[in-house]
């Protein structure tokens, strides 16, 4: 892993980097519903698609099926499952409804998410509605209703508490269905699309009937009222408002408002032919007539019945037709024609009865018989409320079946539902420890991270320090090279001498009693350099230069030392050497020097050099007495000799005739004289003939 970094970052490492890969290993799920718009729209349009043409709506929603990606968000995929399935439910082909229930009950079961719990129940329930399962619908509606509460999306909750709310309504249950009514309404109230304009109307008028049901007569009243305005906004919500002023009419008749309730059935009359809209019509027109058959004004009420007769005619409604038949009866029994009146009435009377529905028969049967009253036929009326109360009492009977079914289905949805809670809770805390167990993995993927990451950074800082610490020795050594070596020649320079002296001499001193050697110093000056200089060159200078110090450190040994001691003068310094090799020495120097020109540039450049050279100790003399600066004073003066007498040759000084004490002024100052005077004993060499100067 260290090397794969260092691969991707040789130089340095980038923590930006790491840091940032660090964090997206770290994934924290947030479960939001994330929805997919392109899918979302289509299916909103689909809810514009004309009702009655299944097929069509078939194609429509399996075609979406097939663009489903596996990246397709689950909530939308949900959604489509949902039409489908519901789609399939009213073909009559429960098998594929639910198949795609199944499916949406493994989304629900992966994401444990109440969206989709909330569609799929609600969903459920309305398909066990539409095939006439109530009971296992009822065991539903709890679920519905507790999901839908915490689903996210608008238009869920809506679904939930709508598919509830009609359902609790149709079953009787009016509270609890205006309760679940409003929640719907809630859920769409924010909005102002115009399918949520829609269903917000929708839901006022359901809202407004219950209310009617429930003898809240003003609430229903306000909130129809609510809703009309809204319908009355946009002309496609035009539609709804036949529906709505019926239903504001009826609730103005509750409350004895007849001008105004029929005022508002004639509006719903004026738009349903408007909008041909014959059903909506015949309802106001019966409706109106019924009002005014129940203020008893029969010359009002006659004509509306006529009339629904004739809607109901074209219609073919025969249902419709029957009814106003009843009511012109009804209104020719109270304006004294009794047997014209009667006779109408009963025939409506007798063809429902073959109907066999005693809802709609009773009604009819206590109207019968209040004519009857009227026209003085009590024995007929008697038979009729004979007829009536034994339908009366068998209906009591059913509807006390019915509640009581009601009552068993209902604790027993109760019962399901409690333990479906139980399971859900056993689910949630599986669900806590499952996350719980893979907080503890991250975090300790968390540590194992920052260990490594620390180690590797330990690794780095160590690998810097150490790399500045060689490339400081390295700079360190070069110094002390430098400083102790002339860079044109690369030989050792003055300083070193004086370096080399002091080591000497510190050593020197415990070792002088046993050790004797003599050390031999030679001092050599080229002869003439300025004129080389001037004639090849300053370059050609250094080359000769260069070049001299090649061949000296070629005749010596590793023990000794070869110095450029200034510009164009050298010292060499040898080791353990006595007077007769320091000569023999010398003069190899001046031969070597001397007997071969310096090649540069194609021209040969020839060279001579002058010496001066002594032995250390000189003369059995102490250090003290004499040291290794004066031995240099003294072949320095030797070298000056040579140049005076000609160059290109060698003065040592060999030995002294006198006492050192005694002659020491006149050596130092005038070695000429000294050697002249005999007190000193010199060594001459000379270099190869040359014809060079
Ligand atoms: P002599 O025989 O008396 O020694 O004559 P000379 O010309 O060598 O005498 P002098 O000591 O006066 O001249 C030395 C010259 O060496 C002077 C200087 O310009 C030259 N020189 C000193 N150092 C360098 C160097 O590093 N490179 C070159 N090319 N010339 C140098
Ligand atoms: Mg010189
Ligand atoms: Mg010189």
């Amino acid at each position: 892993m260290t090397f794969a970094f260092e691969a991707a970052t040789p130089r340095r490492l980038s923590w930006w980097h790491l840091f940032y890969s660090l964090l997206l290993m770290i994934n924290f799920q947030v479960m939001a519903v994330d929805t997919d718009a392109e899918l979302e729209a289509k299916l909103d349009n689909y809810l514009f698609l004309p009702d009655n043409d299944l097929p069509g709506a078939e194609r429509y929603l399996l075609a979406l099926e097939t663009t489903l990606q596996p990246q397709t968000s689950l909530f939308s995929r949900t959604r489509l499952y949902i039409y489908i399935s519901s789609l399939y439910n009213a073909q009559k082909q429960q098998g594929k409804a639910d198949e795609y229930l199944a499916k949406v009950n493994d989304i629900a079961a992966e994401l444990q998410h109440p969206d989709i719990y909330a569609e799929l129940y609600a969903e459920k329930l309305s398909q066990h509605w539409a095939n006439n399962e109530n009971s296992k619908a009822s065991e539903l509606v709890p679920l519905v209703l507790q999901f839908s509460a915490r689903a996210d999306q608008f238009r869920v909750r809506y679904y939930g508490f709508n598919t509830a709310g009609r359902f609790l309504n149709w079953q009787g249950n009016y509270k609890d269905a205006l309760s679940a009514l409003h929640q719907a309404l809630n859920a769409v109230s924010d909005s102002d699309t115009m399918r949520d304009k829609r269903r917000q109307i929708f839901l006022k008028l359901q809202i407004a009937n219950l209310n009617q049901s429930l003898r809240n007569f003003d609430a229903g009243l306000k909130i129809v009222r609510d809703a009309t305005t809204l319908a009355l906004t946009d002309k496609e919500l035009h539609s709804m408002l036949t529906d709505l002023y019926i239903t504001e009419g009826s609730l103005l008749v509750e409350i004895a408002q007849y001008p105004a309730a029929g005022e508002a059935y004639r509006k719903a009359e004026l738009w349903g032919e408007k909008l041909g809209d014959q059903a909506a019509i015949s309802t106001a027109i019966n409706n109106l007539g019924d009002m005014y058959l129940r203020i008893g004004d029969f010359d009002k009420a006659m004509p509306y019945f006529q009339k629904a007769y004739q809607l109901a005619e074209q219609q073919q409604d025969q249902y419709g037709m029957d009814t106003a038949i009843f009511n012109q009866g009804a209104i020719l029994v109270r304006k004294g024609a009794h047997d014209d009146g009667l006779a109408m009435m009963q025939e409506t009377v007798r063809k429902t009865r073959e109907e066999d529905s005693i809802n709609e028969l009773l009604p009819l049967l206590e109207e019968l018989a209040e004519a009857l009253h009227i026209a003085g036929r009590f024995e007929l009326e008697a038979a009729t409320l004979r007829e009536f109360n034994v339908l009366n009492k068998k209906l009591f009977q059913m509807e006390r079946d019915k509640q009581l079914t009601q009552l068993q289905e209902e604790f027993s949805a109760k019962e399901q539902a409690k333990q479906i809670e139980v399971l859900e809770q056993q689910n949630l805390v599986k669900a806590a420890e499952l996350d719980k167990k893979h907080l503890q993995q991250k975090v300790l993927i968390l540590v194992a991270l920052v260990v490594l990451l620390a180690t590797i950074m330990l690794f780095q800082l160590y690998r810097r320090v150490r790399n500045t610490n060689n490339k400081l020795r390295v700079a360190n050594d070069q110094l002390a090279y430098h400083s102790l070596h002339d860079p044109l020649t690369g030989l050792l320079n003055r300083r070193s001498l004086h370096d080399h002296m002091q080591r000497k001499q510190q050593l020197g001193e415990r070792r002088l009693v046993q050790q004797a050697e003599h050390d031999g110093f030679i001092l050599l000056d080229v002869d003439f350099f300025k004129h080389i200089n001037d004639r090849f060159g300053h370059a050609a200078g250094d080359v000769v230069l260069i070049e001299i110090g090649k061949r000296l450190n070629a005749l010596t040994r590793n023990e000794d030392m070869v110095l450029r001691w200034g510009g164009e003068e050298f010292l060499i310094v040898l080791r353990r050497i006595d007077q007769a090799a320091l000569s023999q020495f010398t003069q190899r120097v001046l031969d070597v020097i001397g007997s071969q020109p310096v090649e540069y540039q194609g021209q040969s450049i020839p060279i001579t050099i002058s010496a001066g050279f002594i032995t250390l100790p000189f003369a059995d003399l102490s250090d003290h007495q004499f040291n290794w600066e004066k031995a240099l004073k003294l072949a320095d003066m030797a070298l000056y000799l040579g140049k005076v007498h000609g160059r290109n040759r060698g003065y040592g000084l060999v030995k002294l005739n006198q006492p050192y004490a005694e002659i020491q002024q006149l050596l130092e100052t005038d070695l000429s004289k000294a050697i002249d005077d005999g007190v000193v004993e010199i060594s001459l060499l000379h270099g190869p003939a040359t014809n060079q100067h």
